[in-house]
């Protein structure tokens, strides 16, 4: 995931819930102290993390090749001192994992993800070895308190494979009903701009398209051909037209990758090309995609030429808990030094204006986020010496700095206090659930809103 085109945009209000505007009594987290144990652990994991944070970024691997990452989680947590039940190679991927602590008591499941993939020729560049920190200091942390405290439930972290690119790993995971049972799920994706629990990101689809013609001389029988390469410029006309009116977030990319060959004496055959689509939710991408395969249809019916559209569904977008946003900023902002930027207020009764930070690039955890209430938290690390975004080199080297590292501990920390608050406030996994449906019905709307 990327975050370059990132604004931050207030939503319409939606209803309260008692729990995102606490009383005072209810900002005392449950037995008090929760948050300060939870950072003290996570500090004393420090050491131990910094190396595998490390070894993952020096050692950077490509989707779904994550092999030594793979590797290092597994024996990290099958070393912890909590009981991990480790499963290596889940869910039939090579470098998915899973890793399970289970109190022995009936109550919330709360999961974490891991990334780990680095992106070909940048090494990397997205700074999943941060998000791996992250999530891993989160899960240690939350399955540690529930140790000491005796709190029902389990924890789960899963190793998710392949974020970049458009096959994600965790929409294997769903489809191999790994979520199945969790209630919700937690991540974190690091940047230069900002600190946001409320991100969005954007539908992501791609289609392929071929056209298949009819051979012929140019000069001597020219109307016996069926002119693939025509078929094709007669679609990419359509879709430039269609550009004008599409709405605010529809981003439409087409690149020919067969122009039918260099002869100019040959009707051409075949041509080709591929068209990736984004949209603000997955609700206007269907409607989207819609379009755009009717003017791929448009150049077979004007040409005669016989098309073939193949559509690899990508990602949905983003659907940001709102209740569990409220638990990470407050966690946030309560923890010792507050880093800049600040994070925006989080929804509340009064204000009722949540501010989401729009994010212009895709995510597999959308998908995760259409299954089970999610939070994907933004965070700032400081930039590398030319300020450069994620899928940048330089962003690469930001990502490998022990600043960055100890800021995705401090992620880590926000992430097991939203974890610790579903665990122990009574009614709380309740409201993250009654807004998660909320969410899903307003997901159907395509509008953006
Ligand atoms: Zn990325
Ligand atoms: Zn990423």
């Amino acid at each position: 995931m990327e975050e370059d085109g990132f604004v931050l945009v207030a939503n319409k209000g939606e209803e309260c819930c008692s729990l995102m505007n606490p009383t005072p009594e209810q900002h005392q987290e449950g037995p008090a102290g929760y948050l300060s144990e939870i950072g003290t652990f996570i500090d004393s994991l420090a050491e131990a993390l910094w190396p595998l944070n490390r070894f993952i970024h020096d050692n950077p691997e490509i989707a779904f090749q994550e092999y030594k990452a793979h590797q290092a989680l597994t024996d990290f947590m099958r070393s912890r001192q909590e009981t991990w039940k480790v499963t290596p190679s889940a869910y039939g991927m090579e470098t998915a994992w899973v890793a399970v602590y289970d109190s022995g008591k009936p109550g919330p499941a709360v999961s974490f993800n891991v990334e780990m993939d680095a992106l070909p020729g940048l090494g990397h560049a997205c700074g999943h070895n941060l998000i791996a920190t992250a999530s891993v200091a989160a899960g240690l942390a939350t399955a540690a308190l529930m140790r000491r405290h005796r709190l029902p439930g389990k924890v789960l972290l899963f190793g998710t494979p392949g974020e970049e690119g458009y096959r994600g790993g965790k929409i294997r995971l769903l489809e191999q009903g790994a979520y199945a049972g969790v209630d919700i799920s937690l991540i974190s994706h690091p940047g230069i701009l900002h600190n946001s629990a409320l991100v969005r990101t954007t539908a992501f689809a791609r289609l392929e398209v071929t056209y298949f013609g009819r051979a012929a001389h140019a000069a001597k029988n020219p109307w016996e051909g069926i002119n693939a390469l025509d078929a094709l410029v007669v679609a990419y006309t359509a879709v430039a037209a269609l550009r004008q009116q599409t709405m605010p977030g529809d981003v439409i990319g087409l690149a020919i990758t067969d122009g039918g060959g260099d002869a100019t004496n040959a009707i051409h055959a075949r041509a080709a090309c591929v068209c990736a689509l984004r949209a603000a939710s997955a609700a206007r991408l269907e409607q989207l995609v819609a379009r755009v395969r009717g003017c791929f249809r448009g150049g077979a019916e004007a040409t005669g030429a016989r098309v073939e559209i193949i559509l690899t569904p990508g990602y949905k977008d983003h659907v940001p808990n709102r209740v569990l946003a409220a638990s990470y900023a407050r966690c946030w902002n309560q923890l010792p030094d507050v880093p800049d930027p600040p994070m925006p207020s989080p929804p509340t009764c009064g204000a009722a204006e949540p501010q989401f930070a729009r994010i212009a690039s895709s995510t597999d955890q959308g998908d995760v986020s259409y299954a089970v209430p999610s939070v994907n938290a933004s965070f700032a690390i400081p930039p590398g010496p030319r300020g450069g975004q994620p899928h940048s080199a330089d962003f690469a080297i930001a990502s490998g700095t022990r600043e960055a590292f100890e800021r995705a501990l401090r992620v880590g920390k926000a992430l097991a206090g939203t974890a610790v608050d579903v665990l122990t406030k009574e009614g709380l996994l309740e409201e993250v659930k009654a807004q998660w449906k909320r969410d899903m019905e307003d997901a159907k709307n395509p509008s953006p809103s």
